[in-house]
């Protein structure tokens, strides 16, 4: 028995193509990489991919951050928009939704209210297969996370799941998507620790007890290692019922997570917070 045979003239002639087409490649980056330093590509917008504004600290255009509608006024835990948030002094200001039944994460909030052009964004994402609405997505959750103090101490990011049939129907899964570009920016690792076990009825004929009993067992943390411990950032791209994140929440703290923080990219306001508002005329 030979240790090595020897190499046929067909399999050499094989190995130097391969070798001079690698060869070429490497020069092509090399310079690739030179023409960059001298001329930088122009950064396109991550929601229209137009030219990127510079004077911008994220990577998207004056027009677009124009069209979205960002929460000013807010819940002080879960962060949806309140018509006019009011709270004893030292207290929290917080919605219907939080004083009656509190989701279970620490803090939450999203950039912009979900209608017009969010929402269209997030549509042509989510249904249109326009994947590259996550990458504007991804810098408006980062830049969000960096600013505010309240999402101090995390040191994780994990997506809410789709279930692995819907994830193969749509091709991907958007919070996924969006989580990583938001950890790349950040420099916080991404793990997709927790897992949906099973597929849900649409929530939004049900009230907020019937939602939270329909997820109940739905999300799972098969390896609670990487979470135990740790200050953990759940990332979606819509905040509606707050039912799916609060259940990813329960999940990730029965795991042992510390504290659960929630971002998103944008939030449904509580039609009844303001008509609560409205009723006591404020
Ligand atoms: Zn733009
Ligand atoms: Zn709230």
């Amino acid at each position: 028995m030979t240790l090595f045979s020897r190499p046929s003239l067909s399999s050499l002639r094989a190995w130097s193509k391969r070798a001079l087409r690698d060869f070429a490649a490497f020069g092509r980056a090399l310079v690739g990489a030179a023409l960059d330093l001298v001329y930088p590509p122009p950064l396109l917008c991550g929601l229209c991919r137009g030219p990127a504004s510079l004077s911008l600290e994220v990577a998207l255009c004056t027009a677009c951050l124009e069209r979205l509608v960002p929460i000013t006024s807010r819940c002080d835990l879960c962060g949806r928009a309140m018509a006019r948030p009011r709270a004893k002094r030292g207290a929290r200001a917080l919605c219907h939704q939080c004083r009656t039944a509190p989701p279970a994460l620490d803090y939450a909030r999203a950039y912009a209210s979900y209608q017009g052009y969010m929402r269209a964004l997030i549509h042509s994402l989510k249904y249109q297969g326009e994947l590259w609405i996550a990458q504007g997505l991804g810098e408006l959750i980062a830049w969000m996370v960096a600013v505010d103090p309240g999402f101090q101490g995390v040191q994780l990011i994990v997506p809410v799941p789709l279930h692995p049939q819907r994830e193969r129907e749509r091709g991907f899964n958007q919070a996924a998507a969006i989580a990583r570009v938001a950890g790349s920016l950040l420099g916080v690792p991404v793990v997709e620790a927790v897992v949906r076990t099973r597929e849900t009825m649409p929530q939004t004929s049900l009230s907020w007890q019937e939602r939270l009993r329909n997820l109940r067992g739905v999300f799972d943390v098969p390896s609670p290692r990487p979470v135990q411990g740790r200050g953990v950032l759940i990332v979606d791209d819509v905040y509606t019922t707050g039912a799916t994140a609060s259940g990813v929440a329960l999940a990730l703290k029965r795991a042992g997570s510390r504290r659960v923080c929630g971002a998103f990219a944008a939030s449904s306001s509580l039609e009844r917070d303001f008509l609560d508002a409205e009723a006591r005329g404020v």
